[in-house]
């Protein structure tokens, strides 16, 4: 049952998001490990906004290894959690000069022991930069699969796992755009019509439903 629904899922992405972008513009590993650092509480436009003054300062470790924590600050001041991504961004292209020979390391391993990188920002770096295998899972990736029923994950280490599972392996990189890109075009944070999506119309568990439900009912008192 659950195995029908992510084949059924996986057609529908597919036929709707082909070939997905990666959103987060960048020209190199290191400034794709650097945007996605960025890009934590973060919309991807806006890191979009920030990259460019900041990458024209330093668009390699050793340049970014040379900048005061307080330049970079200024350049990314917009994103949340601003102060503690630039002290990361300025600890890590250290250590990627001193340990790494400047290169960004493509192993999961070394990517975690970096600072600001989890295994989320790693699993990107990973999929994107290097075409390893992948299922990176957010916040929204989390949510999406608990309503389509594709997990019963309590956080987000158990839903990749779940999700990885379910999904052949060549096709993780791309779900995890699709899923991203076919949330951010159709999924609204309230309430609504269900029986009109693309994916819930069938796939909602009967709990989402009822949810949904209530919430009707309860606007209309
Ligand atoms: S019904 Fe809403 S939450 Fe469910 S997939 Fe469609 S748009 Fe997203």
């Amino acid at each position: 049952m659950r195995q029908d629904k992510a084949d059924k899922v996986a057609k529908i992405l597919a036929r709707l998001y082909p070939d997905p972008p990666i959103p987060l513009q960048h020209d190199s590993t290191f400034t794709l490990l650097i945007a996605v650092l960025l890009s934590a509480q973060t919309t991807d436009a806006r890191v979009n906004l920030v990259t460019p003054g900041l990458f024209k300062r330093a668009r390699t470790a050793a340049k970014m290894a040379q900048l005061e924590v307080a330049e970079i600050l200024e350049q990314i001041r917009t994103c949340g959690l601003a102060p503690k991504k630039a002290k990361a961004i300025r600890d890590l292209s250290r250590i990627l000069v001193e340990k790494h020979g400047s290169q960004v390391p493509a192993h999961f391993e070394g990517l975690e022991a970096l600072p600001g990188v989890g295994h989320k920002t790693a699993s990107v770096v990973m999929a994107q930069a290097f075409g390893v295998a992948a299922f990176p899972v957010d916040t929204h990736i989390h949510r999406l699969a608990a309503r389509w029923g594709l997990s019963t994950g309590k956080n987000v280490e158990k839903t990749e796992a779940d999700l990885k599972k379910l999904f052949p392996e060549r096709l993780w990189n791309d779900l995890h755009l699709q899923i991203i890109y076919f949330g951010r075009e159709h999924c609204p944070a309230r309430g609504h019509d269900l029986s009109t999506c693309k994916i819930c119309s069938w796939a909602a568990t009967a709990k989402r439903v009822r949810e949904e439900a209530s919430k009707k009912g309860g606007a209309r008192r």
